[in-house]
């Protein structure tokens, strides 16, 4: 906030808004909730949404009002627009807010009950695929049955390991997808997981949608057998499992974030996975309150699921040259560095890349991506996925791909069923163009001695 009347006004706004009783649970699944699309027009109106932002998070009101962002560290940027929820009594004061602040904003949903009861709708049950389909959001055992499915009836490149248990005991599938090379030779790899956010549905949606179309057309489609004869794609389906099974037990649930472990010392449950990988843990965009959305736990790799990821990657470290961390959402293709604002040394081949990636996405329906580091375009935020693959797991081409809506997008994490197939859709095209790349680049086999 730069003036003081500013600071005053601010100040007393986020007074009224706490005085209001935040008891801090959800019920009637979002019933009355309403979201709303703000569009800070100078740097006075984005420093307003980070002070609040920062308020919400420490007065742990964030099932109350939330800035929907996924990084929950917001640019300084004027004129990226930001959803936000609000619950039914803290609306009139927080439009009063905007009003005070001069912040255009318009209402975007109604009342997110009826979307989430619209995004929860089941379809009839299927025998196809392991009861897997992509007009509807599943649950974990569907994911799991789905992956079996493709082991079993794919053998020749599909094959799938249990690479350790979450916090609550699920297994975690890791399926190694690709044609083995006939002379046994090693072939280079990418890594590709999602759903480590339990609320970003569409990341897990999106993922088992693109290797199903690879899996199930290899036999049928030139291009896909061409990749997988060259190229190995590692798959961790969902890394957090826990998390994102408890979005699926009630609708009041639905936007939990974190993992589900018990902290000792704290009444809330689970960790922020993606602040808790060991490269600069806890230097930027990340807190050490339990009770937050950003939770970095208490020590790197507290979370079970992180350790399992990174042993299982680290033991195939020499083969995967490209990592893709699934996410939702903002439409951005993120390169690191996330802890801060510096740059990776090949930061123009990560950029150019990511550029003929999203400019291949782009192509079905005209969906836009922008390309930047994670601090650059949503603000920084230490210890996740992409930026441990590139420092720890040496991986050149390490990428978080926030998917559909964008920044503004008035849905949020709760996308309609009807846009998982395109989504799919598009993202496998960005994903072809980075297999080829790895293949031009790295393949045809790998000296991993
Ligand atoms: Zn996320």
């Amino acid at each position: 906030m730069g003036n003081p009347t500013g600071a005053i006004l601010l100040s007393v706004a986020l007074a009224a808004l706490f005085c209001v009783g935040a008891e801090g649970k959800v019920k009637d699944g979002f019933r009355g909730y309403k979201v709303y699309r703000v569009t800070p027009s100078n740097e006075k109106h984005a420093q307003f949404l980070m002070d609040l932002q920062k308020s919400l998070e420490a007065q742990l009101m964030t099932d109350e009002i939330d800035i929907w962002t996924d990084t929950e560290s917001l640019s300084t940027k004027a004129d990226q627009p930001v959803v936000i929820m609000v619950s039914p009594e803290h609306q009139p004061e927080m439009l009063q807010t905007f009003d005070a602040e001069g912040l255009k904003y318009e209402e975007t949903v109604a009342d997110l009950a009826r979307l989430i009861e619209e995004e929860s709708r089941a379809d009839a049950p299927t025998t196809k695929n392991g009861g897997m389909s992509w007009t509807q959001y599943h649950n974990y055992s569907t994911i799991e049955s789905f992956v079996q499915w493709l082991t079993v009836n794919y053998p020749t490149i599909v094959s799938t390991s249990v690479i350790g248990q979450s916090y609550e005991g699920r297994n975690l599938h890791l399926s190694k997808v690709g044609k083995p090379r006939a002379d046994g030779k090693t072939k280079p790899a990418v890594w590709f997981d999602s759903q480590i956010h339990a609320r970003e549905w569409i990341a897990s949606a999106t993922l088992t949608y693109m290797m199903n179309e690879l899996i199930t057309g290899y036999s049928s489609n030139s291009t896909y057998q061409r990749l997988l004869d060259q190229v190995d794609i590692y798959v961790l389906w969902v890394i957090n499992a826990d998390g994102f099974e408890w979005t699926k037990t009630s609708s009041n649930e639905r936007l939990w974030r974190t993992t589900r472990r018990v902290n000792p010392f704290a009444a809330c449950l689970g960790a922020d996975p993606n602040r808790n990988y060991d490269h600069k843990w806890m230097v930027s965009g990340a807190v050490q309150s339990p009770c937050t959305q950003t939770y970095a736990g208490a020590f790197p790799f507290s979370e079970i699921e992180n350790l399992h990821h990174t042993e299982a990657y680290l033991a195939r470290r020499k083969e995967i040259k490209c990592l893709l961390t699934f996410h939702s959402f903002s439409q951005v293709w993120l390169t690191p560095w996330g802890y801060d604002n510096s740059l990776p040394a090949d930061y123009p081949e990560l950029y150019d890349l990511g550029v003929r990636a999203t400019n291949a996405l782009r192509v079905p329906y005209g969906t836009v991506y922008r390309v930047g580091s994670s601090t650059a375009l949503l603000g920084s935020a230490a210890g996740a996925t992409d930026d441990w693959g590139k420092a720890k797991g040496m991986t050149k081409y390490s990428y978080t791909v926030e998917l559909r809506p964008s920044s503004g997008g008035s849905n949020g994490f709760i996308l309609p069923p009807n846009q998982i197939i395109p989504s799919g859709i598009e993202t496998l095209r960005a994903v072809i163009v980075v297999l080829q790349q790895i293949i031009d680049e790295f393949g045809p086999i790998l000296n991993t001695e």
